[in-house]
């Protein structure tokens, strides 16, 4: 059985905007054939849709009223079959389409559409949640055209996407759009410390770092964040009295780091920025576990060094984003680092 806490609109945090949506089209029975969830991964839009399927399909479903908007106007009741199916993946009128790799391929949007020729198997209707929408190629895009201008028979379609110019125009624009934000940082405090686990500083630091988005919390965590971020520190402090050959042998190491990179180099981002920060408002700094190193480091360098140094990496995060060669990306960037002095403008 579900667990009471966890199941339905009551598992998503910090969301009260689209529940309210939600559960207002729910409980006077408007909803529309596509519904487009819009937000940073990892805020819950995924439980969302799933929350929204179970209410959808549950027979047990409960209107509340008078309640102040506190408790949703209508939510799954967690414990009837469907509810139940829904919560273990099997229910027959709730379809799932997601990336393979990094792609959402034609031939998966084609077999969902030819799915969507037969009725649902139960009379109430179906959901389908298709997730990282973003991640259909321009072929696929249009395959799911088709389902979205002659809907199929009472179904939902439910899209995710991290923003909607990442969608063919034509597909946003036939569907309803539901805002998601990021999340507050206490409330990645909690979920971090009640699911992760995490000891309070440890989950305080990963919370300032992680930008309102628990998988990128997750994603921290699993890269063993403290270890990396030790050595990283180490080597960006000692980064201006190396010679030539050591500081390119750090860009190497980076290099090195494949798929952990973005992390990497958003944690030295961190640092820098915690740098320049520190002089003018010590309680705004991120890696709080780090004050002393900070205070230390902050009065070799001015500020406003420091705070160039953020940009050169964002810069680089940037450039590696539209496909930059990364070694020689990272060689500049290190002697950038190197030699940092604050802007003109920043004088
Ligand atoms: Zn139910």
């Amino acid at each position: 059985m579900p667990d009471k806490a966890v199941f339905g609109f009551r598992a998503i945090e910090d969301q009260p905007l689209p529940i309210q949506i939600l559960t207002t089209l729910l409980a006077k029975g408007r909803i529309p054939h596509a519904l487009l969830f819009i937000g940073p991964d990892g805020v819950g839009k995924r439980t969302a849709a799933t929350a929204f399927a179970m209410a959808y399909h549950c027979r047990g479903r409960r209107i509340p009223a008078g309640d102040g908007g506190r408790v949703p106007a209508a939510d799954a009741c967690g414990v009837c079959p469907s509810c139940r199916r829904v919560a273990a993946g099997s229910h027959p009128d709730l379809l799932r389409v997601a990336p393979v790799g990094d792609t959402i391929r034609v031939h998966q949007v084609r077999e969902l559409v030819e799915a969507l020729m037969m009725k649902p198997f139960e009379g109430a209707g179906r959901v389908v949640v298709l997730a990282q929408a973003q991640a259909m190629n321009p072929e696929a895009g249009n395959a799911l055209l088709k389902a979205l201008e002659e809907p199929p028979d009472r179904t939902v379609l439910i899209l995710t996407a991290r923003q909607s110019s990442d969608l063919l125009p034509t597909i946003v624009s036939r569907c309803q759009r539901v805002r998601f934000s990021p999340l507050s940082r206490p409330t990645l405090e909690r979920l971090l410390r009640e699911r992760e686990g995490l000891d309070a500083d440890a989950a305080a630091v990963l919370a300032r770092m992680a930008d309102g988005s628990y998988s990128h919390a997750l994603r921290l965590h699993a890269t063993d964040w403290r270890k990396r971020c030790g050595w990283l520190i180490a080597e960006l402090t000692a980064l201006p009295q190396r010679s030539s050959a050591l500081r390119l042998s750090f860009a190497e190491k980076l290099h090195g780091l494949k798929d952990q990179l973005p992390e990497a180099l958003e944690m030295a981002m961190s640092w820098y920025r915690d740098l320049a920060v520190y002089p003018y408002r010590p309680d705004g700094v991120r890696h709080r576990d780090m004050i002393p190193l900070i205070r230390q480091a902050a009065r070799r360098e001015d500020s406003a060094a420091n705070a160039a140094r953020v940009r050169l990496i964002q810069g680089t995060l940037h450039d590696l984003q539209r496909n930059a060669n990364p070694r020689l990306a990272l060689d500049v960037l290190v002697m950038r680092l190197a030699a940092a002095r604050p802007a003109p403008w920043t004088l």
